[in-house]
């Protein structure tokens, strides 16, 4: 049978405090390096004073640590502060932290008191203890408020802090049933065998939180990145590289055929930019892309190819399809208002339209879609264009359309 004795015990308890600091210390290097993810540096701190706290109160003997008790209760406060602020800041959320600070003091005080002055094993840890489960479920609606995206990290970092709040409210009654019970008293309860069960359920849920929230960190910044790469910053819709990429996957599964192409380019932009300035055209620009992405289905694809001209890939849908989605997008824009100013601007755009058969044809696809749009700037902009022979419909509806 394995026996350790109290003092090995005590030593080798301290690999619990150990790990989780070299874990908060990469986690700190990494706030540092990712400006964006400053809640890390906060989750780091609060790691850290909580390990600081716990080596201490496993180094030092049980008569020393009731004089410690409240210089222990600050540390373990100041570390459930800065893990809740952490996740709060995250969120996005306000950490009511005068209160919690307000909080904390009262429980440093009252420590004090239990420890210095009326001597009183039983109040001291009871005390810290519900004030620090006070802090972390401060932070827990916005935590759970948070929106996943869909993420699994992202729940799980959710389930972690969850976990976090129900062991340190759990530590309550914890606390308070191991202290007394099997003649523990009070600061003594660092050499029970409840306590040791308790820090290896603690030193569990934080590896998990602490790498969770280290892999949240990663994700949303790999997120970032690609969203620069591949969103257009004005529009929120796709970039010209980024279509090609979605194009060339949509278009490699034969199941999500036929496909069409719609080009639309804006009818006299430039007299827009000319007449209200530039900022009122990008505003245009804006909302014209808002409402292309609201006639379509959220598995077809929205681009800016450039200036004012957008593409759409349609999956799924044959070309009489594209044709009804088309005038709808066209009927949408012309009955629009935009800019900011007492006088409301509108504006007209043509369209061309075009099928794709498959990968190889994308390229090709598209010069066709550019040919009609092109052929409708001509027929006097205002329209929509389309070769009448691979559309069938009746010749007289699409009359006008056509190619001259
Ligand atoms: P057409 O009907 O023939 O398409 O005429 P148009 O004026 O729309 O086309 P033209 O190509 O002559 O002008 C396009 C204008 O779009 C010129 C350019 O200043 C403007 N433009 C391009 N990119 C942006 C942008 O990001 N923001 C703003 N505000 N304007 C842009
Ligand atoms: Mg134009
Ligand atoms: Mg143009």
């Amino acid at each position: 049978m394995f026996i350790v004795d109290a003092l090995d015990f005590q030593y080798f308890a301290l690999i619990v405090p150990s790990s989780l600091l070299l874990l908060a210390l990469v986690l700190w290097m990494c706030g540092r390096a990712l400006p964006s993810q400053r809640f890390l540096l906060w989750v780091a701190a609060g790691f850290m004073l909580l390990s600081l706290s716990l080596t201490t109160q496993i180094l030092f003997p049980s008569q020393q640590l009731d004089l410690l008790a409240p210089l222990l209760t600050a540390g373990y406060m100041a570390g459930a502060f800065c893990q809740a602020y952490g996740m709060a800041l995250r969120c996005g959320a306000v950490y009511p932290w005068r209160l919690a600070m307000g909080l904390s003091g009262m429980a440093v005080v009252a420590s004090m008191y239990w420890s210095w002055v009326e001597h009183h094993w039983w109040w001291g840890p009871m005390v810290s203890s519900v004030a620090i489960a006070t802090l972390y479920l401060f932070a827990l609606p916005a935590v759970l408020r948070h929106p996943s995206l869909g993420r699994l990290l992202e729940r799980l970092l959710k389930v972690a802090y969850f976990a976090f709040v129900v062991y340190a409210s759990m530590r309550v009654a914890l606390v308070a049933s191991i202290v007394g019970r099997d003649g523990v008293a009070g600061l003594l309860i660092v050499e029970s065998p409840y306590w040791a069960h308790l820090l290896v359920v603690a030193f569990f849920i934080s590896m998990v939180f602490m790498l969770v929230a280290l892999a949240c960190a990663i994700q949303d910044l790999l997120h970032r990145i690609l969203q620069e790469r591949n969103i257009d910053p004005l529009t929120k819709v796709l970039n010209r590289r980024a279509f090609f990429e979605e194009a060339t996957r949509s278009l490699s599964h034969k199941t999500s055929g036929p496909w069409s192409i719609i080009a639309c380019d804006l009818d006299y932009f430039k007299e827009i930019n000319d007449q209200w300035g530039h900022h009122v055209g990008d505003k245009v620009l804006a909302q014209v892309a808002a409402s292309l992405v609201s006639q379509v289905r959220t598995n077809d694809l929205v681009a800016r190819f450039g200036g004012e001209e957008f593409c759409i890939l349609l999956n799924g849908t044959p070309l009489e399809e594209a044709y009804q989605v088309a005038q709808r997008i066209r009927a949408d824009l012309a009955k629009q208002h935009f800019g900011l100013s007492e006088r409301a601007i509108t504006v007209t755009s043509s369209f061309g339209l075009a099928s794709i058969h498959g990968l190889s044809d994308l390229e090709a696809g598209l010069r066709r879609a550019d040919q009609f749009l092109f052929a409708a700037k001509r027929m006097g902009r205002d329209r929509i264009c389309v070769d009448p022979a691979a559309l069938l419909l009746q010749p007289a509806a699409v009359a006008t359309t056509a190619l001259p």
